[in-house]
């Protein structure tokens, strides 16, 4: 890219985390990762000149990419402080949210049930030069007990109930966050698991697409 493009690149990522941040208030850093991430690589060519806008966007295999208001609500749900060190998402989908998680956390995991959407992420991991993600192609319900426990988990897709597995491999006093189905509602729900049990936080209505079981090749 030339530097007249990359600096309007630069120009765009800002304006986005500057509206974003007028809706949903923020620390510097997530500010900071939204203008660093170049949402246009991981939106499909047909839809490049809507990838600063506020909305969700349909990638390929009938999948969406969140809308970055959304992805701002789910991080925040993650309460991220410096000394967090993991983050486990289940749903990679087109790679974004991954890829904003990267710029705040040290360790990235990923994991996604359609093998194509994986592929085209890491491919867009790699053009942006992202070295800390992982990403694994499974059904994310199993978690990735290899790296367990994790300091956050993250459900980018809907569920009536978390599976056991996942909290079983967050670590104690961990966050994880996810769009809990409750009816015809959704909303982002945080548990934090503490010594004594997990203690739970209803945050605010979402919409996501619902977590399938099994893998698709
Ligand atoms: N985080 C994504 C948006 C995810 S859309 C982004 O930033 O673009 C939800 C994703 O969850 C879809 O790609 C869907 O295929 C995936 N998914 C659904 N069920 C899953 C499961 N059991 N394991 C892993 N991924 C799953």
């Amino acid at each position: 890219m030339s530097e007249f493009n990359s600096k309007i690149v630069a120009q765009k990522c800002q304006k986005l985390a500057d509206e974003i941040s007028a809706i949903v208030k923020f620390d510097r850093d997530l500010y900071n990762a939204f203008a660093s991430i170049d949402r246009e690589v991981f939106v499909p060519k047909s839809f490049k000149h809507q990838a600063y806008k506020l909305d969700p966007l349909p990638i390929s295999q009938n999948q969406w990419i969140s809308s970055p208001l959304t992805v701002a609500k789910m991080t925040l749900a993650l309460e991220i402080s410096k000394d967090v060190d993991s983050v486990l998402e289940i749903g990679c989908g087109s790679g974004y949210q991954a890829a904003i998680l990267s710029k705040l956390i040290r360790r990235v995991f990923t994991v996604e049930r359609i093998e194509p959407l994986l592929l085209e992420a890491k491919k867009c991991f790699k053009m942006l030069g992202i070295s800390n993600i992982h990403a694994r192609f499974d059904d994310g319900q199993k978690g990735w007990r290899d790296y367990a426990p994790y300091d956050r988990i993250l459900l980018s897709a809907s569920v009536k109930k978390i599976p056991e597995t996942l909290l079983e491999q967050l670590a104690e006093n961990g966050v994880l966050a996810a769009p809990i189905e409750t009816g015809s509602k959704q909303v982002i729900t945080q548990f934090i698991k503490t010594k004594s049990g997990i203690r739970v936080r209803n945050l605010e209505e979402c919409l996501f697409v619902p977590i399938l079981n099994g893998i698709s090749r």
